[in-house]
């Protein structure tokens, strides 16, 4: 496996892949892998002829230094789950080379003001803002997403389709631990009670999403959320709500939609959403 850090050296190898007209799959990650990264290589080695995964903690889309500070990171383990996952090149730039003084933040306009864009101002312009330097960069043919992220999901789905259309988004499934948990790096800063009261949060939700009628009106099954998530014990809350699996209004009924979720254990945020 091949890991690179500089641009330059990064582009003489697109070359020599482009050359030999090889199909690039790009995974953009933030580090601490996991599983659930795995499933996305897994994907892209499988459609393409070589797979190219970025690690990049992209200060920009996080919220504070704070968070952004104590944001997991394992190098050691990541070159380690790379190599054993077969990547064949592992892109690690500097904020430095990415950005070259460029201060410039793209305004993300989709699905503002719900879910996460609306408890983290500016998180998905961040985003946007990394992956239009990582595209331009890579030019991959295809770049792999987690439905873990499912609203960054359907907000980088219309950014490709706005600038990058000759790029091919491809999704998969959120991957999950035997206990039903969505694997995530920020679970490993969770204390042992933490994680334990976490599952079983998580279990609750699982059995009170199978009580649900899949008839009901996506509004209708909002109210019965609201009379679940009081009844649990939930230290803080930014939502826990069911949206249309496509536009992620209100409107549609049960069978048709997912329930978003984002709680805090500690000061560590969890998200996830269940497909119903
Ligand atoms: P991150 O390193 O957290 O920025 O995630 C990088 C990519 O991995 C994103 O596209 C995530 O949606 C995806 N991802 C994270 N966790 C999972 C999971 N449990 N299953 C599938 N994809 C995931």
């Amino acid at each position: 496996m091949l890991i690179i850090k500089d641009i330059s050296n990064l582009k003489s190898y697109l070359t020599a892949y482009q050359n030999r007209k090889y199909s690039i799959g790009f995974v953009p990650t933030m580090g601490a892998l996991h599983k659930g990264h795995g499933e996305l290589i897994k994907k892209s080695k499988n459609d393409n002829h070589k797979t190219i995964v970025s690690i990049f903690v992209n200060e920009k889309q996080f919220n504070s230094k704070e968070d952004f500070n104590s944001y997991p990171r394992n190098k050691g383990l990541d070159y380690e789950f790379c190599s054993n996952n077969d990547v064949d090149l592992l892109f690690e730039p500097s904020a430095e080379e990415i950005y070259n003084n460029d201060g410039t933040i793209l305004k993300n306009v989709n699905f503002k003001n719900i879910l996460c864009d609306k408890f983290r101002k500016g998180h998905f312009d961040g985003v946007i803002t990394v992956l239009d330097k990582f595209f331009t960069i890579i030019k991959s043919n295809k770049v792999y997403f987690g439905e873990k992220d499912y609203q960054q999901l359907k907000i980088i789905e219309k950014f490709i389709l706005k600038k990058y259309k000759s790029l091919q988004l491809v999704s998969v499934p959120t991957k999950r631990s035997e206990e039903g948990i969505a694997y995530s790096s920020r679970n490993e800063k969770l204390s042992k009670k933490q994680l334990q009261d976490f599952v079983s949060f998580h279990q609750k939700v699982e059995n009170f999403l199978k009580s649900l009628e899949k008839t009901f009106d996506i509004e209708i099954a909002n109210q019965k959320a609201k009379d679940f998530i009081v009844e649990q014990d939930i230290e803080e809350l930014d939502y826990f709500e069911f949206r249309n699996n496509d536009d992620l209004s209100f409107n549609g009924k049960v069978s048709e939609s997912r329930l978003f979720y984002a709680i805090y254990k500690g000061k560590i945020r969890l998200i996830d959403n269940l497909k119903i």
